[in-house]
């Protein structure tokens, strides 16, 4: 069966198109925060949940919706092995520049698994399933 070329199913993103949209109410008062993360992407809300962890008291602004920013479309792959960057880094910063890139990736990648793993837990804690 001809398709022209092109790919069968939609193009949409599965993390937008598989979890319900978040509705929170906007903010109608001052809220006192130790800290205030502006963006609920992963940046922010990886920021938060470090903040979080360490006892601090912690406020998201977000001007959209949550995690649908970039973060609601992206292929969601850890690697420290983005080949694209690593030749420009070569060229512009050398091989320590790329070095330190890679050991700051790899880092990156360690965290968000650890993130991951205990947004999983707390999860499961509250999942009326326990699942
Ligand atoms: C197709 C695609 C594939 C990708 N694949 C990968 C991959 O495999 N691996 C990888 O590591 N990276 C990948 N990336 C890159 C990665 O997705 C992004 O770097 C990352 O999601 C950016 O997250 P962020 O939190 O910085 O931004 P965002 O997710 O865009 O979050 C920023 C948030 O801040 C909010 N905001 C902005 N301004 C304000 C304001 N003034 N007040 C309040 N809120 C504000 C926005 O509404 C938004 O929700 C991919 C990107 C794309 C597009």
């Amino acid at each position: 069966m001809p398709n022209n070329g092109a790919l069968p199913g939609a193009a949409e993103s599965y993390w937008m198109s598989s979890t319900d949209s978040t509705r929170f109410a906007p903010l109608t008062a001052d809220v006192t925060v130790d800290v205030a993360v502006v963006g609920g992407g992963i940046a922010g809300l990886s920021a938060a949940w470090e903040a979080a962890e360490s006892g601090r008291s912690v406020a998201v602004v977000e001007a959209d919706r949550i995690a649908a920013g970039v973060s609601g479309y992206t292929t969601a792959k850890l690697t420290a092995q983005h080949g694209l960057i690593y030749e420009r880094l070569l060229r512009t910063r050398g091989p320590q520049g790329a070095r330190t890139n890679a050991a700051r990736s790899a880092l990156g990648g360690r965290v968000t698994r650890t993130t991951i793993s205990a947004a999983q837990r707390l999860l499961a804690r509250h999942s009326p399933t326990g699942a």
